[in-house]
This record gives structure tokens, C-alpha cells and sequence, in this order.
């Protein structure tokens, strides 16, 4: 079965403009450089990502997940196709515009957490809310209670310096979260950890997934996490090669993350 086909029976025709499916790439080509430097990272990627499940993202180095992960959120531009983001063309979208939206719906989770050395975990969480001009109380306020739901609520004052890892890659949820992103996006958010931190980051992550109104796509390579995607999406050489729909057992005992 082809990529085209998979993706027409799995997706039953809905779109991201009539609000079911939260992401719709059709044709997504990408192109760095020119004349010998070229590089084809995207070949012609079609992907669809719905609201209330995990995507997977895999394959092998350079094969261009970060970019398409990056034009998804809209920190790139496509050379051709559509992507659509919660009914809205990022493509045809650039400057203030494309800035706003991202703020607006889009949570990014990087593989190294980059929290501020200075700042608590709560003052790190807040952040977004500060530049989008929130009082830094208030703010500050919503990320001790968003760090509550990353079972973080008895660390809102220590410095990253004073966390694990994991419990660093957990603010940087929080800190993607603050804003409540319909679309939360994540590159390679285990590689830095060892297994068992690695798991809890995924069941977080699982949990964020089960609210209705959220999609999040997870780029991994880390086969120990395969398990948790609803759906696990495979790359090779600029494309998509394989797609497939599983069962996740635990979803049942888990709470959403507000
Ligand atoms: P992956 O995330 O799967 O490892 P990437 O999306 O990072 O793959 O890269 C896909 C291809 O695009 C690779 O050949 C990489 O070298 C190339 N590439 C990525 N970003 C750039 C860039 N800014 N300039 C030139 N080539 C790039």
C-alpha cells in the first residue's frame, strides 16, 4: 500500500481546515543550499498528526525529521507543498504573522532543555507567559501550577542546576505547555537521558496527548519509545516510507496534563 493511500484511509478524508486532523502536510519539499551544496531534505512528504494522539516521528540520521518537525512548527519554511496547522496554510503564512501564530498554538520541547541558569523551575516554566507580556506574579503563578501536573509542584524553586536530567526536560514541558499549545512538537526529547527517565518523559508526554484538543508529535530514534506513539511515522531519505496506527495499552489509567 502506498504512503498516499495509508494516509487517505487512515485520515477518512478529514482535514486540518475542518478542525479533526491538527496537521496536514501534502508535498512538503525542502531545499538547502544551491548549484553543488544542494541538499533535497525533503523529497515530497505527506503526514497527518489528529488532536488527542501521540505521533511518532522515526528514522535513520538525516533523514529529515528535524525539518519537518521545523517547518511543522513553523520555525522553517517549506520550499513547496502545503502544511496546514490547525486550519491555518503555515506556508503561506511569514514574519509577524507566522510568529504570532506559533506563539499562540505551537509548544516546542528540544532535545537539550535550554532552561535560563538563574532562574527557578517555576521562573523558567513562565517564561513565554512574561514575553507575551503576562504580570511575572501571575505568570509565575501558572507555571508552579502547570509544574503541579508534571509532578514537579515540590521543585517550583530549585534551579536547573539543582534537577535531574529528566526533571529538567520536565520544566521544558511545562515551560511548552504554559501557553496551552493545541499542537505540541518535540525533537528528540529522550536522547539525552538515561532509560528510566527516558520512560517517565514518555508517559508525561502520553498524557499531555490524551487531552482531545492537543496534538503532539514526538522525532525520535530511540526504540525503547516506540511503544508510546499512537501512531509511528517512518522516514528514509526525505520522505515517508511506512505508516502505522497502534494500540496503546495504558492509556486508560492516565490522567491528561492540564
Ligand atoms: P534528521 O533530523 O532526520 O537527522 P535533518 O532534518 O536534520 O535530519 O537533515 C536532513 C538533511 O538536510 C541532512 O542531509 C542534513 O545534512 C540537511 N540539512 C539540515 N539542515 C540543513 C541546513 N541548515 N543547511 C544545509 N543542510 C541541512
Amino acid at each position: 500500500m502506498t504512503t498516499a493511500t495509508l494516509t487517505r484511509r487512515v485520515s477518512g478524508g478529514r482535514t486540518a481546515s475542518d478542525g479533526v486532523l491538527a496537521v496536514e502536510c501534502r508535498g512538503v519539499t525542502k531545499e538547502f543550499g544551491n548549484g553543488d551544496t544542494k541538499t533535497l531534505a525533503l523529497r515530497g512528504v505527506d503526514l497527518d498528526a489528529r488532536p488527542g494522539e501521540m505521533t511518532l516521528l522515526v528514522g535513520p540520521s538525516g533523514c529529515g525529521k528535524t525539518t519537518l518537525i521545523s517547518i511543522i512548527a513553523g520555525l522553517l519554511n517549506p520550499s513547496g507543498g502545503e502544511v496546514n496547522v490547525l486550519g491555518t496554510r503555515l506556508d503561506k503564512l511569514s514574519g509577524s504573522r507566522l510568529v504570532k501564530f506559533r506563539a499562540a498554538n505551537i509548544g516546542f520541547v528540544f532535545q537539550q532543555y535550554n532552561l535560563l541558569p538563574a532562574l527557578t523551575a517555576a521562573e523558567n516554566a513562565a517564561v513565554p507567559l512574561v514575553i507575551a507580556g503576562e504580570y511575572k506574579s501571575a505568570a509565575v503563578k501558572r507555571a508552579a501550577e502547570v509544574l503541579e501536573s508534571v509532578d514537579l509542584g515540590e521543585r517550583t524553586q530549585a534551579r536547573p542546576s539543582q534537577l535531574s536530567g529528566g526533571q529538567q526536560q520536565r520544566v521544558a514541558i511545562a515551560r511548552a505547555l504554559i501557553h496551552q499549545p493545541r499542537l505540541l512538537v518535540c525533537d528528540e526529547p529522550t536522547a539525552a537521558l538515561d532509560a528510566q527517565s527516558g520512560q517517565t518523559v514518555m508517559q508525561l508526554l502520553r498524557r499531555v496527548a490524551l487531552d482531545p484538543k492537543r496534538a503532539v508529535i514526538v522525532v525520535t530514534h530511540d526504540n525503547r519509545i516506540f511503544q508510546y506513539g499512537n501512531r509511528v511515522v517512518s522516514m528514509s531519505d526525505g520522505r515517508v516510507v511506512d505508516e502505522r496506527q497502534q494500540l496503546v495499552a495504558d492509556v486508560a489509567q492516565l490522567d491528561h496534563v492540564a
